[in-house]
This record gives structure tokens, C-alpha cells and sequence, in this order.
């Protein structure tokens, strides 16, 4: 069976890797001339770190990425500690598998040595795909360069502005969700007394949050701050925004929050988009994952994770069932409502992070610090349904 697939991101170059494990050919099309994506992190929790256990990637991902001891919650100002779930042997015992930092740019370093390892000549940089077209027996890509590609099943892990799912639902646009997301990476060596503690920390406070914390193996420190703001919408990895607007969006928080934007060579910000749950992902013979079928907020650090799993998902059911159409059925039925809650869950983390008011912020914060000190373990369990989900062991 032949799969091509469009998109070498994160869920293209795992949905790749998934394919090739359950016996088929790949074929990927990423539209950039290389894959050395920007600079930022990104955590790998449990759920995503299951898949590459089962890929045999496990071991790679971890070798290069940092292990934070606990997740923690913060208030933005003071620094005062709400809760802390232990991650470092927790996360084994509770969810099966580690959960890590690792910086993006060695993240897909793994995916793409891997692919390249098991199949050399499936990767093609500089093709990008502009539309496709089917008959009952095949599938057939378009490039922009005038290429046609042939094979049994296309996937469209083209990510937010995906051309595939445009083909299957029509044009329409994601909504700009009110948010920026600052981020920047910063060496350790750099930042001291202040250096992010060896956790992933969220730190909240009125209409803004951040998330700091280690990736290569706890030589850099990465910082995301995300900041309510109605004004401005590019949605680019590579837009630079200034130190100035950068510290006073932050003014008055946390010193290991002033120091990472102080230390930073590079700030960059991201206006984050998302879209209502898609009513259907699939076309014959093509289907949409990751990002281009469900982008999300940030807020629950799970984007990628949701790509990594439907990636698993949709290269079972096609090699297994008895026709592709029939297997990208099931790929839908099977993952759909799954990363719809993750989507909503994402959202709905926007008004628990940003609480405005003193009066709401007690009574957000105020429940949370108690059930940190006095029944951690229903905060622990609150995380089962994510991260215990393990997509390898289910039919
Ligand atoms: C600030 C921030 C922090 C985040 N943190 C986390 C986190 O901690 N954990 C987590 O799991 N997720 C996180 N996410 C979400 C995560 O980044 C995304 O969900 C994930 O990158 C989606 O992967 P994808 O492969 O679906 O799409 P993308 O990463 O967008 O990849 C799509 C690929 O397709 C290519 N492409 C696009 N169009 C074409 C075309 N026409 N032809 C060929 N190729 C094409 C693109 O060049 C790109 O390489 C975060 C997101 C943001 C904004």
C-alpha cells in the first residue's frame, strides 16, 4: 500500500514512521527546502511518548531532551507555588511513559533520521502540494512545480492553513483567539539565581500566563508567554517583537520571568488561532490530521501530542481494514471526539490561566493551592484521561 502524505511536521514524519511500522510505503511532501524548524520547545507528554515507545524512539527522544521533575503551577507575581504533580518516576508509574522537554528543532531531528533510516527516499523538501484528485482506485497529488504523485491513500498533515482540508470542507479561516504567544530560548548559563527550576511551570496572573521550562538536556531554557491582545494577528514563528513591548507586557513579574525576556538574543511572537471542531475529516480516500484537522490552543501543551496520535491511529486502521475508505472511516470515528475535548479543554484553560480580578483569582487559585497541599492525588487523576491514554493498546 502506498501513503502519501503532505506536510513534514511534527505529525507528517510521525504519521510516516507509523505507516512504514505497519508495513506500507510512504511517500512525504513537505513544501520547505529543509526541516530545521525555529527555535522554541515543546513537552512530550505521556500519551505522544507511547507512540514513539511503540516506534522504537523512545530512547532518541530522550536522550536529547530534559526530564522535568514535576509540572508546576505558579502565581505570575509572587511566585508562589499552587500545586506541583511529580513527573520524574511518577510519570512512568502513573501513565506508562516519561513525559519531556525537548527543543523542537531535535524533535523533528529524530523523526526525520529516523524516516530517512528506514526508507531514504521518502522524504521531498521543496514540494509543495496544491490539490489532489481520486478515482475508486487511487489517488493522485498535485504539486506546485507541476508534479503528480500517485498513490492508494493521501494524509494532510499540513498543519492550520492545511490545503487538503481546504479541498475537503472548503475555504475558511481559523479565528485569531484574542491571544499573542511570546517565546523565546535562552541558555542556562545566562540567567543565574534565576535560571527556570527543572519543572514545567505554569505561571498565571491577570490576562497572561507563562510556561517556562529546560530542553537539550538542561542547557537551554524556554520560555512561552501568552498575553491577551486584540490587536494583532500574524500568525508567523518568525515575526520578531521588540524586548521593550515584550518586559512591559510582563512588567512587575516574577524575576525568572523578567530574566529570561531580559537574556533573550531573539523574542518572537505568535498570534494563536484555533477553529470549532471540524464535522468531518475525511474525503474517499483522503483524510486530515494533527494540526490541519484540529488546531488548539496551547494550554494544555497537547497540539502536537493529539498529531502524534492520530498518526498512530489512522495508519492502524488503514492497514488493517479491508479498504482504505473503510480504514480512514474509522480513523475519524476513532479520534474525532477525542481531540474535540482536548480543543475545548485548551480553550476553557485560557480563563483558569488569566484570571482578572482579585475576587476570581481567590477562587480559582485559592482551591487549587489547597487540593496542592491537602489531596494532590485529585489533581494527579484529573490528568488520567490525557495522559494514561495510550492509542498502541487500544482496538
Ligand atoms: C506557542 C506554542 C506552544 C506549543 N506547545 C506545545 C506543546 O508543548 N506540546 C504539544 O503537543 N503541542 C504544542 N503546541 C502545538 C503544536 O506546535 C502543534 O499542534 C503541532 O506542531 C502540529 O503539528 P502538525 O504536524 O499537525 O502541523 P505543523 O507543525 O504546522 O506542520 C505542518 C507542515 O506542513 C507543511 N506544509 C504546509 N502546507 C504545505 C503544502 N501545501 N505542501 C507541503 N507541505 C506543507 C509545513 O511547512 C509544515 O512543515 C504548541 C503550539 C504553540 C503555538
Amino acid at each position: 500500500m502506498k501513503i502519501l502524505i503532505s506536510g513534514g511536521g511534527i505529525g507528517g514524519l510521525t504519521a510516516a514512521l507509523c505507516f512504514l511500522h505497519h508495513g506500507a510505503e510512504v511517500t512525504v511532501m513537505e513544501q520547505a527546502t529543509d526541516l530545521g524548524e525555529v527555535g522554541a520547545g515543546i513537552q512530550i507528554p505521556p500519551n505522544a511518548m507511547k507512540v514513539f515507545a511503540a516506534l522504537g524512539l523512545d530512547a532518541a527522544l530522550a536522550e536529547t531532551a530534559f526530564r522535568p521533575l514535576a509540572i508546576e503551577a505558579r502565581m505570575g507575581r509572587s511566585g508562589m507555588e499552587l500545586f506541583q504533580i511529580p513527573l520524574a518516576d511518577h510519570a512512568i508509574k502513573r501513565w506508562g511513559a516519561p513525559y519531556l522537554n525537548i527543543y523542537r528543532v531535535d524533535y523533528i531531528a529524530v523523526l526525520e533520521a529516523a524516516l530517512r533510516a528506514q526508507s531514504p527516499d521518502a522524504l521531498h523538501l521543496d514540494a509543495e502540494v496544491v490539490g489532489y484528485s481520486q478515482t475508486e482506485h487511487a489517488v493522485e497529488v498535485q504539486l506546485a512545480d507541476g508534479r503528480r504523485i500517485s498513490g492508494d491513500v493521501l494524509i494532510g498533515a499540513d498543519g492550520i492553513h492545511s490545503p487538503v482540508r481546504t479541498q475537503i470542507l472548503g475555504a475558511e479561516k481559523p479565528v485569531f483567539t484574542g491571544n499573542i504567544a511570546w517565546r523565546a530560548i535562552v541558555p542556562m548559563a545566562a540567567l543565574g539565581e534565576y535560571a527556570p527550576r527543572p519543572t514545567a511551570c505554569v505561571w498565571m496572573g491577570s490576562g497572561k500566563h507563562c510556561v517556562t521550562y529546560r530542553v537539550r538536556r538542561g542547557t537551554l531554557a524556554n520560555f512561552v508567554g501568552v498575553v491577551e491582545c486584540d490587536d494583532w494577528t500574524t500568525e508567523s514563528w518568525t515575526e520578531r517583537g521588540t524586548r521593550e513591548e515584550a518586559l512591559t507586557n510582563f512588567e512587575g513579574w516574577h524575576p525568572t520571568i523578567t530574566s529570561l525576556l531580559g537574556e533573550a538574543d531573539a523574542l518572537y511572537r505568535w498570534a494563536l488561532f484555533d477553529r470549532a471542531p471540524l464535522p468531518r475529516w475525511v474525503d474517499g480516500r483522503v483524510a486530515i490530521l494533527g494540526d490541519a484537522a484540529h488546531p488548539m490552543l496551547p494550554f494544555m501543551a497537547q497540539g502536537a501530542a493529539m498529531a502524534v496520535e492520530d498518526a498512530w491511529v489512522v495508519a492502524r486502521e488503514v492497514t488493517q481494514k479491508t479498504s482504505p475508505a473503510r480504514g480512514l472511516e474509522a480513523y475519524q470515528h476513532l479520534r474525532q471526539t477525542r481531540a474535540s475535548r482536548v480543543q475545548a479543554g485548551s480553550r476553557a484553560n485560557t480563563k483558569t490561566f488569566h484570571k482578572r480580578t482579585r475576587l476570581g483569582q481567590l477562587a480559582t487559585y485559592g482551591p487549587m493551592w489547597m487540593a496542592g497541599k491537602f489531596a494532590p492525588m485529585a489533581l494527579h487523576k484529573r490528568q488520567d484521561p490525557i495522559y494514561g491514554h495510550d492509542v498502541t493498546r487500544l482496538d
